[in-house]
C-alpha cells in the first residue's frame, strides 16, 4: 500500500543551499514533547509508552488522510488502565486525545495536534465463539486477520472495507465503515453484538454484562438521564424520528448515529449504537464482539464494460435485485490509472475515457443457489449493451478465483493507482457520498457536469450496488486560486448531494474534517423546514 509507506528522505536534514522543507516542524518543536507533559505522562505510565522525540511525532503526524498534524506526544497505550490513565490525565486538563489505529483513515480523524495514543500494537486477538457465529476481537486486530481465522469456520465479518488487510476492527468499528458488501446491514452498526469501551471519565462499560446499565446509571448518573432524555425528545417529535429513519436507509456516516437513540432502549444500549462511527469522541474501543455472517464460498463475477458512467450506474438496479452481494464501479480515470497495478491487462491504457466498468459479484452457499444467480444474472445481461473497446475486455462471468482475484485487486487499488498517478506535489482529496440506488445514474451525470464546470477531471468510483460513490481529486493547495476553486466546487457537490438527491456527504469513512462543516447542510436544513 504505497500511500502509507514512510518516505524516509523526507525526513533528512536538507543539504547545503536546499532551503529547508516547507513543512518541515518549527524550530520551537525540535525537542520533541515540551513539558511538564513529558514528564507528567511519563510518571504515569513509564518512558518505554511515551514516545516523544520529534522524529517520532513526526512519523505520526501523516496518515492516509491529505492532512498533516504534528502532534505533541504519542503514547502507546498497552491496556485499558493506559487509556484510562491517559484519558483521566486530559480530563482534568482539558486535553485533547486521539487515537490512531492503523491511520488508513482518509479524512484527518485518526490526526491530531495534542495527545495521540497508538492503540494498534497491543490489542491483537482473535476469540472464535462457539460455532463461529460469534467472535471477540481486540481492536488493533486487522479485518483481515480476524477473517483469516474465522474463514476455517465458514464465517466472515460484515464490514469490509477495501483496506481490509491493514486498518483494524477499532477504526472500523469507530469510522462504522464498510465496503463492497456491507451496505446498510452488515456494516458494524447492525452486526456489533457487543462491545467493551472506556468512557472519557475512565468508566469501563461491557455492554453485554447483565448489570451494565445498573453500573452506569450508579457511575455516570448524569450522562444516562442525558441519554434518556435525548430520547424521549426525539421520540416525541414524530417528524424527527420518521426523518432519522430515512437518513439511514441509505449509508450514511455522516455526524454521530442518531438512530442509536430510536433502537437502543437503555442508556447502555443508546452507547453501544453511539460509539459506532463516533470516531473514537466518544471513548476508547478495547474490545468488540461482532455476530459474523457465512462466508459463502461459490462466487461468480464479471467485470462488465459500458459506455459511460451513467450507463454503468443505470445497470446497477437490475443487479440488485438479481441478488449480487458486491456491485461496484470505476470510471475511465480509474480503469487507466490502474493499468500501474500488476496483473492488469496493459490495453486498458487506451479505454476510452468515457468508458465505465461495473463490477458484479454473485456469493452462493451450494451448486444450486449459483447456477440460479448465475440464470438470473444472464438475463440481465441480455437486456444490457456493453462494448469491448479493447481486446482483454471480456464481459462474461466467471467462476475462475484467479480472474476474480484480478478483477478485486484492479477494483482495490482505486486510491493507491489513482493517488500515484495525481501530478507531483498536488493534494489528493478522496470524497464519499451516498444517493438512493435508483438515483445513481443521475448523480453520476450531474457529478460529471459539475467537475467539467469547475475545471475538474476526478476519478470515480464506489460500493455502486448501496449507491456508494467515491471520488478523487488533485489540486494544489499551495495556490490560493486553486484552493479557492476546490471550496467553491465542493461547496456546490455537497449542496447537490443534500438538496437534489437527498444524499449522504459521507456514506462510510465517518464525517472527518473535509465534511465537517457541511454536517449542518445535511441535517438542520430539513428540521427548519
Ligand atoms: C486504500 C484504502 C481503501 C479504503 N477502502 C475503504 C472502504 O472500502 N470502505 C470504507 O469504509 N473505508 C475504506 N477506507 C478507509 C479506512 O480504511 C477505514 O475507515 C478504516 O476503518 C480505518 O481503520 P484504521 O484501523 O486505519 O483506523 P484509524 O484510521 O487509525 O482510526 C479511525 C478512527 O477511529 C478512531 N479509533 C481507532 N481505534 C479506536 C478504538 N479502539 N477506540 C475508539 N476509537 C478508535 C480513531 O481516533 C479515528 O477517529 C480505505 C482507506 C484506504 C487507505
Amino acid at each position: 500500500m504505497p500511500l502509507l509507506e514512510p518516505d524516509p528522505d523526507a525526513l533528512r536534514p536538507a543539504p547545503d543551499g536546499r532551503a529547508p522543507s516547507p513543512d518541515r516542524v518549527p524550530e520551537s518543536r525540535a525537542g520533541g514533547t515540551p513539558e511538564p507533559l513529558r514528564a507528567d505522562l511519563t510518571a504515569i505510565l513509564g518512558a518505554d509508552k511515551v514516545l516523544t522525540k520529534v522524529s517520532d511525532l513526526v512519523r505520526y503526524a501523516s496518515d492516509a488522510s491529505p492532512y498533516r498534524f504534528v502532534p505533541q506526544v504519542v503514547v502507546v497505550a498497552e491496556d485499558i488502565d493506559d487509556v484510562s490513565a491517559v484519558l483521566s490525565y486530559a480530563h482534568g486538563r482539558g486535553r485533547e486525545v486521539v487515537f490512531r489505529a492503523a491511520g488508513t483513515s482518509l479524512n484527518g480523524q485518526a490526526q491530531g495536534e495534542d495527545i495521540l495514543v497508538d492503540v494498534r500494537r497491543h490489542w491483537v486477538g482473535v476469540e472464535v465463539i462457539g460455532d463461529g457465529s460469534r467472535a471477540r476481537i481486540g481492536p488493533g486486530t486487522t479485518i483481515a486477520r480476524a477473517n483469516a481465522t474465522l474463514a476455517r469456520h465458514g464465517r466472515v465479518l460484515g464490514p469490509d472495507p477495501a483496506s481490509a488487510i491493514a486498518c483494524t476492527v477499532g477504526g472500523v468499528v469507530a469510522n462504522n465503515a464498510s465496503g463492497m458488501t456491507a451496505g446498510t446491514t452488515r456494516n458494524s452498526y447492525r452486526t456489533v453484538a457487543s462491545l467493551t469501551f472506556v468512557l472519557p471519565s475512565g468508566t469501563v462499560v461491557d455492554t453485554a454484562e447483565p448489570d451494565a446499565d445498573d453500573r452506569l446509571a450508579h457511575a455516570e448518573p448524569a450522562l444516562c438521564a442525558g441519554l434518556l432524555e435525548l430520547k424521549r425528545e426525539i421520540e416525541a417529535d414524530p417528524e424527527l424520528t420518521a426523518r432519522i429513519r430515512a437518513k439511514y436507509e441509505i449509508k450514511n456516516t455522516n455526524g454521530y448515529r442518531l438512530d442509536a437513540f430510536l433502537d437502543g432502549s437503555t442508556p447502555v444500549e443508546i452507547l453501544r449504537g453511539l460509539m459506532v462511527g463516533s470516531e473514537g469522541t466518544f471513548g476508547f474501543i478495547s474490545e468488540v464482539v461482532f455476530d459474523t455472517l457465512p462466508l459463502d464460498r461459490r462466487v461468480s463475477t464479471a467485470l462488465l464494460f459500458f459506455p459511460s458512467l451513467p450507463a454503468a450506474a443505470a445497470a446497477v438496479p437490475r443487479f440488485n435485485e438479481a441478488g449480487a452481494l458486491a456491485v461496484e464501479l470505476m470510471d475511465g480515470n480509474t480503469l487507466r490509472a490502474s493499468v500501474s497495478v500488476q496483473g492488469v491487462p496493459a490495453d486498458w491504457a487506451r479505454l476510452p475515457k468515457d468508458t465505465a466498468a461495473l463490477l458484479v459479484e454473485f456469493r452462493a452457499p451450494d451448486e444450486a443457489r449459483q447456477e440460479a444467480y448465475e440464470a438470473a444474472a444472464a438475463r440481465v445481461l441480455d437486456d444490457l449493451t456493453l462494448v469491448a473497446p479493447v481486446a482483454s475486455v471480456t464481459n462474461g462471468f466467471t467462476r475462475d478465483a484467479k480472474t476474480i482475484a484480478g478483477y478485486w485487486k484492479a477494483r482495490k487499488a482505486f486510491v493507491t493507482a489513482v493517488g500515484g498517478s495525481r501530478p507531483a506535489g498536488t493534494t489528493l482529496i478522496t470524497e464519499d457520498f451516498a444517493v438512493p440506488p435508483s438515483r445513481l445514474a443521475d448523480a453520476c451525470q450531474s457529478l460529471l457536469e459539475l467537475q467539467t464546470r469547475h475545471g475538474f477531471d476526478a476519478a470515480v468510483a464506489g460500493h455502486a450496488a448501496h449507491g456508494n460513490l467515491h471520488f478523487l481529486l488533485a489540486f494544489d493547495a499551495a495556490r490560493p486560486a486553486d484552493v479557492e476553486r476546490y471550496a467553491a466546487f465542493m461547496d456546490a457537490f455537497c449542496r447537490l448531494t443534500v438538496e437534489r438527491f437527498d444524499g449522504s456527504l459521507k456514506a462510510e469513512h465517518a464525517t472527518g474534517r473535509n465534511i465537517a462543516p457541511f454536517l449542518e447542510l445535511e441535517w438542520v436544513r430539513r428540521r427548519r423546514s
